[in-house]
């Protein structure tokens, strides 16, 4: 053990870094300010589960539709008016059965479909449910609230840089009579990402 008598220089606030690093950028001729305000708007009003939620409840009512998601998704985002990244080329929706339940993660950091499904939950950034879901996912979910029959297999899909995913829920028993709207108002990001049934 070490003792140091030597005064630490004080550290400045967050806010007097966050304004010295615009600084430099707006100095390297770049816009921080208004980067960041159109990034929450993207963030916040366009990048939303809603989308994905859209996706799926079309697919419960057009089959043909449901064929094309599921066969060739970049395609059906198109169909649909979304879109995705560039460096996103691939888009793969995992459909839920009564045999098969499917969960998403990127062990190596943060990465969803994020036009998609909306932006990633803080959780699914956390090292513990990105190392531990692909090791020990029936314990995970069920430590998330969703507990599966043992006759459930479980898929774990690791998101790469450029192939991202979906879960497809089930729909729910019991609605016959509810429009795609009213269907997608059940599908919540937790289902898109597989750590939820509806
Ligand atoms: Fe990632």
């Amino acid at each position: 053990m070490t003792t140091d008598s030597t005064p630490h220089a004080p550290i400045a606030s967050i806010e007097q870094r966050l304004d010295a690093i615009q600084t430099v950028l707006q100095g390297q001729g770049m816009q921080p300010a208004e980067f960041i305000e159109t990034f929450d708007e993207l963030a916040h009003e366009h990048w939303v589960p809603a989308n994905g939620a859209g996706l799926v409840a079309r697919a419960w009512t057009d089959p043909a539709f449901k064929q094309l998601l599921l066969s060739n998704g970049m395609a059906a985002i198109r169909d649909a008016g979304l879109t995705m990244p560039p460096h996103h080329r691939h888009f793969v929706v995992l459909e839920n059965t009564d045999d098969i339940h499917n969960v998403i993660c990127c062990t190596l950091c943060s990465c969803t479909a994020f036009t998609i499904i909306g932006l990633p939950p803080d959780w699914y950034k956390d090292l513990a449910y990105r190392s531990r879901v692909v090791r020990e996912a029936r314990t995970v979910l069920r430590d998330m609230g969703l507990d599966l029959p043992a006759q459930t297999q479980i898929r774990v899909w690791d998101t790469t840089a450029d192939t991202r995913y979906m879960v497809m829920p089930q729909r729910p028993a019991g609605t016959n009579g509810l429009s795609v709207d009213q269907l997608a108002a059940l599908v919540s990001k937790d289902a898109l990402i597989g750590v939820a049934r509806i």
